[in-house]
């Protein structure tokens, strides 16, 4: 008696009738392809285009650093990865507690307030926020009360909007004078056009645009924010997974060809 046949028998046990072309499949650790039942190790991700070089689109591709590093990240797990959902940053928590995505590679800050709702993989970036203005030179703020009584902008359910809302409306700037966006690339367009006169934004991002475009960091108003990936509160296999790839990806030396590829730092 082998094991090999013991497992077959299993395998009978388990599927039944189907088992005859199955029972290979036993040693081949199913590479996802064994049907619909394969739920269970599979991530699909979620995230926001429109956050550079963290998550954009490039020739109708998604690319960025989240991208690379989530993927890379999943190939140290045991899980198969399904692919990437874009929906806009604020919608991203309700479609993972609605099953829509298993994980948000975002440049999601971890907070409390999201700790609530979500769970979030081990840190992996940190940034602070930066008020962005026109390259031109003629608003040059150094402090956040040299923004009082100027349009802001920001993007909606983001961290900078928190800033915003926290520091500015109904101190320096008035409720109307907070523009809130759906996207922070539509938010850096009414800069460039006048429309607001500076945008609050993760640093990296804001350096990003301010190498492509005629904006400019103003000053970074320190917060100390940590990225993570965000999981279901009850998901604690994938969240221990994500973590796992984490610490294997720093330690292989990916974690650092991907800062260096896209921070170049
Ligand atoms: N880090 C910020 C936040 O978590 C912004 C993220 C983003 O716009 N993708 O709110």
């Amino acid at each position: 008696m082998s094991d090999r046949g013991l497992s077959r028998r299993q395998y009978l046990t388990t599927v039944g009738g189907t088992a005859v072309t199955l029972s290979v499949a036993g040693c081949s650790g199913d590479g996802g392809s064994g049907g619909d039942g394969g739920s269970e190790q599979t991530i699909t991700a979620g995230t926001a285009p429109g956050f550079p070089p963290f998550e954009m689109k490039e020739g109708g591709e998604l690319v960025g650093f989240d991208i690379d590093l989530l993927e890379a990240v999943v190939e140290q797990t045991d899980y198969s990865f399904e692919g990437w959902e874009e929906f806009e940053f604020d919608s991203l928590i309700p479609a993972l507690t609605n099953n829509n995505i298993d994980v948000i590679a975002a440049g999601m800050t971890i907070n409390e307030k999201r700790d609530d709702t979500i769970d979030f993989s081990d840190p992996y970036y940190s940034s602070d926020q930066a008020i962005v203005v026109r390259a031109d030179g003629d608003f040059a703020p150094e402090s956040l009360s040299d923004l009082a009584d100027r349009p802001i902008g920001a993007q909606k359910g983001t961290t900078g909007e928190g800033v915003v809302q926290d520091e500015l409306v109904g101190q320096e700037i008035t409720e109307s004078q907070y523009n809130a966006y759906d996207n922070y690339v539509l938010a850096i367009q009414d800069l460039e056009n006048g429309n607001v006169d500076a945008v609050v934004i993760d640093v990296p991002v804001a350096n990003t645009f301010a190498a492509n475009r005629p904006v400019e960091v103003a000053f970074v108003y320190e917060t100390g924010e940590k990225f993570g990936f965000g999981v279901r509160t009850d998901d604690d296999a994938r969240q221990e997974a994500l973590n796992a790839g984490l610490s294997t990806v720093r330690e292989d030396g990916t974690y650092e060809e991907l800062t260096q590829k896209w921070f170049g730092e």
